[in-house]
């Protein structure tokens, strides 16, 4: 498998620490909202990696954060905490806003049939180990006081900027980090934060300098080691991430441990919308809930994620999606017909499935190519329809090619095994109207038995009449 490595700044074939053992972290949700489809963009690119790997032969230990504490509503340790802050608007506490919002993202989840990472750690429940790790860091000379937190020192690691490749002098340029007076750098980071002294913040712990709550990026050293050790094979992100968030956690980890954090840096680019960044903060965000408001099937956003490689910038809109839409019910179509072609000959077409496993896996393995991927699964599809509709495909070569799709489907997520089993048991609703409709073919009555297969249209079947009888089958 070879993959785009941001720290090296190319494409490198993995070698994982452990094989077939491949250790993989992902920066999950902060949960104070519901995700949007951009998050989803990032999640499901982690999902995908995870079940690539798996389907490769490999066996992946996933872990995903939880941010439930301490991410503030600017990355230069400033503003408010966007869960408290949350909390205040909907007159909750932080801990009801952090579980619904949490539970939310779960569902999502379900909807877009991704695996859950084996362990899915909340930072709020791992307060005691990030003091320590702190503490570690203080022994080692990396820290300083102010006046509201414990600072990260990061001119004393002298690595500091790799990942994203720029020098700490022209982070200073960035417009978005503001220099605080009592910072030694602009870089410098929080990794302890004091309670305000005139507010009372819902969420807060003792610790040895003093009340308060942990810097956002701490979270993610303490909780990759404790669940993969250091350094683990991949860890991903947004690209968003790259020049702070990881920045920082490849700091605290490396400097605690002295040794890497993490072999391959993985970043997903982002989702646009009419050429803006999808963020809550600029406004537009669509959520699942609203895909599936608007008659979309959730697993058709996948394939709208794949439509485009994870490095490159993606437009969403309507009609994209409309599209993705269409070549999910193509695949499931094309599956059912796979599954019913009963054509009996010996002879062969000339359908060349191994050239297309062959490619398929060639694609995924080059830093998942997921528009190649779709590219040779849509030609498949449209060979093996052609030769449907010409009967000259047998029923053994349209069972192994139905057997391609559903391997693939390890990787694709889309359910396509699922559908066929729905397909074939026949809700009872259908069944009755196919009945009933049958009954007024054998009358002629033929006004009603097309009104009867509109209704059977609408629940989302296709009547075939065929030599064996009516069929049904999943539009
Ligand atoms: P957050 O909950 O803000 O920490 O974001 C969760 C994940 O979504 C992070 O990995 C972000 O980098 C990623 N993300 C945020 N906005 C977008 C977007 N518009 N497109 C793709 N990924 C995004
Ligand atoms: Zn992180």
């Amino acid at each position: 498998m070879k993959l785009y490595n941001t720290l090296t700044k190319k494409q490198e074939v993995l070698k994982p620490i452990q094989p077939p053992q491949v250790t993989m972290y992902n920066c999950g949700p902060t949960v104070y909202q519901f995700p949007h489809i951009g998050n989803w963009r990032s999640f499901l690119i982690a999902d995908l990696l995870r079940r690539s790997l798996d389907y490769l032969g490999y066996q992946t230990k996933q872990v995903m954060n939880i941010t439930d504490v301490g991410h503030l509503t600017s990355d230069a340790d400033s503003g408010q905490d966007k869960i408290e802050l949350e909390a205040e608007k909907e007159k909750k506490s932080a801990q009801e806003i952090a579980e619904f919002y949490f539970q939310a993202f779960l569902e999502d989840g379900r909807q877009l049939n991704v695996q859950m990472p084996h362990v899915i750690p909340r930072a709020s429940e791992h307060i005691a180990e990030m003091i320590k790790l702190i503490q570690r860091l203080e022994k080692k000379g990396y820290t300083y006081q102010t006046s509201d937190g414990i600072y990260f020192d990061t001119s004393k690691f002298k690595q500091y900027g790799r990942l994203s490749g720029q020098k700490p002098e022209q982070k200073k340029a960035g417009a978005r980090i503001e220099l605080s007076i009592e910072k030694k750098n602009p870089t410098d980071f929080a990794l302890w934060k004091f309670s305000p002294k005139n507010i009372q913040r819902q969420q807060e712990w003792f610790s040895p300098w003093g009340t308060g709550f942990p810097g956002w990026h701490i979270e993610c050293s303490v909780l990759s080691q404790k669940y993969l050790g250091q350094p683990f094979d991949i860890h991903t992100g947004g690209v968003d991430h790259i020049g702070v968030h990881h920045e920082n956690e490849i700091a605290q980890s490396e400097a605690a441990y002295n040794k890497p954090l993490a072999n391959y840096w993985v970043h997903v680019e982002f989702l646009q919308l009419k050429k803006i960044k999808m963020a809550k903060s600029s406004g537009g965000v669509i959520t699942i809930k609203d895909l599936i408001e608007k008659g979309y099937n959730p697993l058709a956003y996948r394939l709208f994620v794949f439509s485009a490689h994870y490095q490159s910038k993606q437009s969403f809109s309507w009609s994209a999606m409309d599209q993705a839409q269409r070549n999910l019910n193509k695949i499931y179509q094309t599956a059912n017909r796979l599954r019913d072609c009963s054509h009996q000959t010996k002879n062969k077409s000339k359908l060349d499935l191994a050239t297309y496993r062959r490619n398929f896996k060639k694609h995924l393995q080059n830093n998942l190519d997921t528009p190649q991927m779709m590219a040779t699964l849509f030609n498949l599809l449209t060979e093996v329809n052609q030769l449907i509709d010409k009967k000259k495909l047998n029923r053994s070569e349209a069972q192994k090619a139905l057997k391609t799709l559903l391997e693939w489907d390890q990787v694709l997520g889309i359910k396509i095994e699922e559908t066929i089993n729905r397909a074939r048991s026949l809700p009872r609703e259908v069944q009755k109207l196919i009945q009933e409709r049958e009954k007024k073919r054998r009358a002629k009555k033929w006004k009603e038995a097309d009104q009867l297969r509109q209704k059977i249209q609408k629940l989302g079947y296709k009547i075939e009449d065929t030599d064996q009888g009516t069929k049904a089958r999943l539009i």
